[in-house]
């Protein structure tokens, strides 16, 4: 079953007399469920496939689909709902409201989505169901992180889309945001694409994605991941 495909994507920023090539070209196919990992230098491109894949940003030429639905057809009110309903997303800072406790945080999330899931239920997912009466400053690092994924799968996006999701976390507490993000894929069926620097995620995927200038230039299947036909 296929979550994206996207044929021969092409983005350029303007930006004055400037053009900037970001994507180059890119052609692939995700499958639902799915572990991927962006990798490659800055500037390669990473961050414009995530947000044009979210429904952020749209591409300059080409066409994406995500399972049946044509993305680049959309209009922008349509992309916009797409994009609340099926995209999650996880920045490297996590972007709580300090004066809400971690459930309130997810409730604010669940109150408007169509099919939520309980907001304790999503803090559980995350193994934040204990905390989830504590304010942010209560929280360390990772588990704040936590409960932005937390928030992120409250709505049962479908897809989760990670930039830098531990790039401020030591790698303890990282390894716990790897376990959650894990958990919604193993537990949700929830496709993952992550742009990280960290090894121990590049491990965890299915395919690795390699970016030089605006293209894919290499995609790595993790074998031990693909069970065997
Ligand atoms: P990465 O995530 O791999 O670091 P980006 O997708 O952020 O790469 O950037 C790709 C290229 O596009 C870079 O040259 C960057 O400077 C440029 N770029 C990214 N966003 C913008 C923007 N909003 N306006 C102009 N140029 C941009
Ligand atoms: P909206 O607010 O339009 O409903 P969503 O809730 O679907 O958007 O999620 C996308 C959100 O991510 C937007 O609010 C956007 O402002 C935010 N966002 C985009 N890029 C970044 C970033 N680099 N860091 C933090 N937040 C970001």
């Amino acid at each position: 079953e296929r979550a994206f495909s996207g044929r021969e994507l092409f983005k350029t920023y303007i930006t004055g007399e400037t053009q900037v090539h970001a994507l180059r070209g890119v052609d692939f196919d995700i499958r639902k469920g799915e572990v991927l990992v962006l990798l490659g230098p800055s500037g390669s491109g990473k961050s414009t496939f995530l947000n044009i894949v979210g429904g952020l940003d749209r591409s300059t030429s080409g066409t994406l689909y995500y399972a049946a639905e044509n993305l680049t057809a959309k209009s922008d009110r349509d992309l916009t709902r797409f994009r609340r309903q099926r995209i999650g997303f996880i920045f490297q800072f996590y972007n709580l409201i300090p004066s809400l406790t971690a459930e309130e945080n997810v409730r604010l999330v669940t109150d408007i989505a169509s099919n939520p899931m309980d907001p304790a239920e999503a803090l559980h997912h995350v193994g934040l169901a204990e905390r989830r009466h504590h304010f942010p400053a209560q929280l360390s690092g990772g588990e704040q992180q936590r409960v932005a994924v937390a928030r992120a799968i409250a709505k049962r996006p479908g897809v989760l889309l990670c930039d830098e999701p531990t790039g401020a976390l030591d790698s303890s507490t990282g390894i716990r945001v790897l376990e959650a993000l894990e958990a919604a894929n193993r537990e949700l069926d929830t496709t993952l694409l992550i742009i990280t620097h960290n090894a121990g995620i590049a491990a965890m995927a299915d395919r690795v994605f390699h970016f030089l200038d605006g293209q894919i230039a290499r995609i790595e299947t993790n074998a031990e991941r693909i069970a065997p036909a």
